[in-house]
């Protein structure tokens, strides 16, 4: 590089950046951050700003005067202390300006720890064990960035993002003795850059999901809550003002104690399936899914939890078997409740006496069978109307008198009981009624089991 006064590319590349803007250490180094291993861009930085000013005081030993040039340069565009000392010391004296801004981050990086500081008053009410730090930077900022570098010809370097991130999260980490977790972070911390260089930060609370399985001990209680339809849940006489159609769902009996417990901003209750209003639901109870959102307290007792919400719903229905779970694990439990085989308990009510002989008939015709039902009538007016194939894998009767007999059923998920009963105006083919010869009707439905791996 002859009649150059520096013979090095990074250094007169950096001394070019330097001679058009002020730019801090940080972003001189991470124009350069592809170059050179096992530092960060503020100790590339600087330590391209002291080879510069080395090489700039030999220049003035030769008598050079380029070597005043350079000093100037790095003492005020590179806001470089060592240079400026030098200069003060051959008698130049050059004032550090206070207004001094770098051209790129416009001090970002000089504000790493008030930034620090106020993302820890942000995320000090949570409680939470990994964290992920993300940026957005106004789009004015990256195009400067982008254009600088392209103007000087610049190849190695880094974004201003990337260096935001990982700077945060190093001293975070440290800061709040948590970990960073990039694939599942219990908090989201995002550092919003804005135009004229100041910072604001969102953070956003991942969910927590647990699972259990509930057992509905009484009849009347629909699982999720139903809107009052004649205030749409305004509040209105019919449904005294609560803008609910029932008093209380499982859902509400199970999520308010939760959010009692975690403090979450609000519950989602994700059931396998659902019985009917006036069903039991016994057994081993039916698995769920409950997400929290934005939850303040995360380090819970699920032993605790499960003692509250019994507490809360006791006489009504129980919960058990908590455990911690995922997101993914809620559409598995969808997934499964249309298949997991479900155990019921029907007492039926026919119009004309049944025999002993004719149960027996029965059991034989439903076991193995497979059901064909369209939509009931009862539920069209909320449901697409189309033919379910269903199979039935056992059926069990037990008369009670000329009327009545009481039958456990083993079926796939999704079947309809109460139409197997009643054969649904023909839609479910086959049916008890249709068997029998008479009409029948399901007076009382439990739900003895729920099948599922776990
Ligand atoms: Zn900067
Ligand atoms: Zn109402």
């Amino acid at each position: 590089m002859e009649g150059s006064a520096i013979e090095s590319v990074v250094l007169e590349k950096a001394l070019n950046i330097l001679k058009r803007y002020p730019v801090c250490d940080h972003c001189l180094g991470r124009s350069f951050a592809l170059l050179g291993t096992s530092t960060d861009n503020h100790t590339r930085g600087f330590s391209i700003k002291a080879l510069l000013t080395l090489e700039a005081h030999r220049l003035l030993e030769e008598d050079d005067t380029k070597g005043y040039e350079i000093l100037k340069v790095l003492a005020v565009n590179g806001n470089f202390s060592m240079a400026r000392d030098l200069l003060k010391k051959k008698g130049k004296d050059i004032a550090s300006e206070m207004s001094w801004k770098c051209y790129i981050c416009g001090g970002i990086f000089q504000r790493i720890d008030k930034i620090i500081d106020d993302i820890v008053k942000e995320v000090e009410k949570y409680e939470f064990n990994t964290f992920l730090v993300g940026s957005h930077v106004d789009v004015s900022i990256l195009e400067r960035e982008d254009e600088l570098r392209a103007s000087m010809g610049l190849s190695y370097g880094e974004s201003i993002k990337r260096e935001l991130n990982r700077e945060v999260g190093k001293k975070l980490q440290e800061r709040l003795k948590k970990k960073v977790d990039f694939e599942n972070p219990d908090i989201v911390i995002l550092i919003r850059i804005l135009k004229d260089f100041s910072h604001k930060i969102d953070v956003k609370v991942n969910p927590i999901f647990i699972y259990g399985r509930y057992r509905k001990l009484i009849r009347g209680i629909p699982q999720t809550t139903w809107t009052c339809k004649k205030c749409g849940g305004r509040g209105c006489e019919e449904c005294s003002w609560t803008g609910k159609r029932h008093k209380e769902s499982v859902e509400e009996l199970i999520i308010t104690p939760i959010l009692e417990i975690t403090k979450g901003e609000e519950a989602v209750f994700h059931g396998a399936g659902r019985e009917d209003l006036d069903a039991r639901m016994l057994g081993n109870g039916r698995p769920f899914i409950v997400e929290i959102k934005a939850p303040l307290k995360r380090f819970i007792s699920l032993e605790d939890l499960e003692r509250h919400v019994n507490n809360y719903a006791k006489g009504k229905i129980e919960v058990g078997k908590l455990r911690w779970v995922k997101r993914e694990d809620v559409r598995k439990l969808k997934a499964l409740s249309q298949i997991a085989a479900k155990v019921y308990r029907v007492l039926v009510e026919t119009e004309k006496p049944v025999s002993e002989a004719e149960l027996k008939e029965l059991e034989q015709m439903l076991t193995g069978v497979t059901v064909r039902q369209r939509t009931p009538l009862r539920v069209a007016y909320r449901r697409a109307d189309k033919v379910r194939i269903k199979a039935i894998y056992h059926v069990k009767t037990k008369r009670l008198d000329d009327n009545h007999f009481e039958m456990v059923i083993k079926c796939q998920g999704g079947l309809y009981v109460k139409e197997l009963v009643s054969g649904d105006e023909g839609r479910t083919v086959p049916s008890v009624a249709e068997i029998l010869g008479t009409q029948a009707k399901c007076i009382e439905l439990d739900v003895l089991d729920v099948e599922s791996p776990t």
